[in-house]
């Protein structure tokens, strides 16, 4: 029963961490193909996930949902996250819901003892999680996976403020259709520049915040943000002209950690 489990646990990772979407249509024309799957808006909104697909039965029923408003509910001493980012990007990719870098495998974080290898990062705007209430115009989540499949992300906020160097290079390559991937050389260097120097972050439970909402996935929020243009936001929101952030979800009394 275990070996099932651990078994679907990485076939849903890995179906995640492909293409960040787990559904193909075959007539992919406008860049809108995906929504006949799920997307933000209308009948494919969040709302309606859990109807959708029994597959994504979690995303109503769940109840370790992210995103989340973060509002510590416990001060400890929380272990350095020891990222160990030592590979480039591989290429990135507009899967109609976001922009996703994929990065060749070797880059990893230790969280708690345990490797996670870094498999891509993305974005939403607006941000999905708030921090005490506050919701940002652009949120990075870096997404990795163990060896045994099971799911961390990192993630990074952006504050409006002046032009994100890093940010330009992805923006400037990213295909503006849908379903369509261009090489990208953003090194080693330049994707540790992309979190913040300050590491202090917030720690809790949740999930995907994209269909199918699997849970148990350690979510690790950085405190600090980063900078980057109104332009920029700007530039991002008009590719897929609607925000792609899922609601913030129900805390349901679980421990955020600072
Ligand atoms: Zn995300």
């Amino acid at each position: 029963m275990k070996k099932i489990i651990s078994l679907s646990l990485v076939a849903i990772a890995a179906m995640v961490l492909a293409t960040g979407c787990t559904s193909h249509s075959e007539n992919s024309e406008h860049g809108k193909s995906h929504e006949a799957h799920w997307g933000y808006e209308g009948k494919y909104s969040p709302s309606h996930w859990g109807e959708m697909k029994e597959e994504f039965a979690m995303c109503s029923q769940g109840k370790v949902q992210s995103p989340i408003n973060i509002i510590p509910t416990e001060d400890i001493d929380l272990k350095a996250l020891d990222f160990k980012y030592n590979t480039n990007s591989m290429d990135v990719v507009n899967n109609g819901h976001t922009v996703q870098v994929n990065i060749l495998a070797g880059s990893t974080v230790n969280i708690a003892g345990t490797d996670y290898e870094l498999k891509q990062f993305h974005f939403h705007t607006p941000s999905e999680n708030n921090i005490n209430g506050k919701a940002y115009p652009l949120e990075a989540h870096f997404v990795h996976a163990a060896k045994d499949g099971s799911l961390a992300v990192v993630a990074v906020m952006y504050e409006e403020g002046k032009e994100n160097p890093i940010i330009e290079k992805i923006w400037s390559k990213f295909p503006l259709k849908a379903n369509e991937k261009v090489s990208i050389s953003l090194s080693a260097n330049d994707i540790q520049a992309m979190l913040p120097s300050n590491k202090d972050y917030y720690k809790f439970m949740g999930s995907l915040t994209t269909p199918p909402c699997s849970e148990n996935v350690k979510w690790n929020v950085f405190k600090t943000s980063m900078p980057i243009s109104k332009e920029q936001v700007k530039q991002f929101f008009d590719t897929f002209e609607h925000a792609n952030n899922r609601p913030i979800q129900n805390i349901n009394g679980r421990s955020i950690l600072q």
